[in-house]
This record gives structure tokens, C-alpha cells and sequence, in this order.
């Protein structure tokens, strides 16, 4: 389970900015290497390149409260109110194998 983290100043890996960064006790790369600014940029590269790569696993459903709807393996679907959590169950259920 996580365990204590501090934080240090240092500089965002892309821009050069200061900002704290948080480290986990004992590891020696900070948890974010990128100043918050940037990592919120990083994200939305992150979002637009998942939904890219998954144009058929998604849609945008025609309701207010609700921005992209991704759908389960077995016909049903998942509603979600922002891009990060869909593209977060995206990646779950279909990118597993991907990485290893
Ligand atoms: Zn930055």
C-alpha cells in the first residue's frame, strides 16, 4: 500500500519550471516528472491518443451529464462524466496485454 511520501523542489522535466515534487520514501525518481502544468498537458496528450488508438471502443453519447460512453466487453456500456476516467477503463479492458 502506498507509503510516506515527501516532497522536494525540482525542475519539470519539460519546461524547466520549479515545483514540489512528490517522492515516496525510498524511491528515487519523483512520482511526477513533470511541473503540473505540464502534466495536466501530458494527460490530454495521454487522453487524445488512447481515444485515438481505440475509435471503436467509444462514442460520444447524446446527453448532458454524460461526455463519452465506452463499451464493456460483453455489449453493455460505461458512461463516463470526463474523457480521463473513460480512457482509464479503456486502457484496463483493453490495453492489458499491451504492455508487458
Ligand atoms: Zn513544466
Amino acid at each position: 500500500m502506498p507509503g510516506k511520501y515527501y516532497t522536494e523542489e525540482r525542475e519539470c522535466n519539460r519546461c524547466g519550471a520549479t515545483y514540489d515534487a512528490p517522492y515516496m520514501i525510498g524511491v528515487r525518481q519523483p512520482m511526477r516528472s513533470l511541473c503540473s502544468d505540464c502534466n495536466s498537458d501530458q494527460k490530454e496528450e495521454r487522453i487524445e491518443r488512447v481515444l485515438s488508438e481505440h475509435p471503436d471502443v467509444w462514442y460520444r453519447p447524446n446527453s448532458e451529464d454524460k461526455e463519452i460512453a465506452v463499451y464493456k466487453p460483453d455489449g453493455g456500456r460505461w458512461y463516463f462524466r470526463h474523457d480521463s476516467k473513460a480512457v482509464e477503463r479503456i486502457k484496463q479492458v483493453y490495453q492489458e496485454q499491451e504492455e508487458g
